[in-house]
């Protein structure tokens, strides 16, 4: 079992005090989650980290089963451009990158970080896997892990809504796993 405090401690040098501990065996995981990447998202197949370049639905569920731990990172912005929101959710992605390696480095070889929005490390993406331009730092978001994001973090009774318009608050969320 990973030290939180250990953890928390560094969460805290980062600057983050906003974020909870689940169990990754009650991440919810669902093929409507898939589904809705495959019909109705304009990124599916157009991102090296989302859906079809990810593992399958089952893959998914092993995967987190590998782990025993998860902070979960709250993030909360209104925007009135909605394009705006990805230069917010691309500078937190940078920054929970850097946070992964120290988690990395501080012992837990596990440690991985799934981004809050799909892959904006680059102006434009490579498409593929194979002609990522940052393999190293490219993370899928949870959705294309196959995440009901709304059932997960309501189990924990964090804030989670539809939103109707942009210009309303996101919750947005960033999960870290570790062992
Ligand atoms: S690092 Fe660049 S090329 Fe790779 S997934 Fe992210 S945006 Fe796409």
């Amino acid at each position: 079992m990973p030290d939180r405090e250990t953890l928390e401690a560094l969460f805290r040098q980062h600057g983050y005090t906003d974020f909870t501990w689940i169990d990754p065996k009650k991440i919810v995981v669902a093929h409507w989650v898939r589904m809705k990447c495959r019909f109705g998202c304009d990124e599916y197949g157009r991102t090296a980290t989302c859906p079809p370049n990810v593992p399958s639905v089952e893959e998914c569920r092993e995967f987190f089963n590998d782990y025993s731990e998860a902070a979960v990172f709250h993030f909360a912005k209104s925007v009135e451009n909605p394009e705006d929101r990805h230069d917010w959710t691309l500078s937190i992605s940078r920054k929970l990158l850097e946070l992964e390696r120290e988690v990395f480095i501080s012992g837990h070889r596990k440690a991985f970080l799934l981004f809050m929005d799909s892959c904006h490390l680059c102006p434009e993406c490579a498409g593929t896997k194979a002609d990522c331009r940052n393999p190293e730092g490219a993370r899928p978001t949870p959705e294309a892990m196959g995440v009901d994001v709304f059932g997960t973090a309501r189990q924990y009774g964090l804030p989670i809504e539809v939103l109707g318009d942009y210009s309303d608050t996101m919750n947005r969320y960033a999960f870290l796993l570790v062992e």
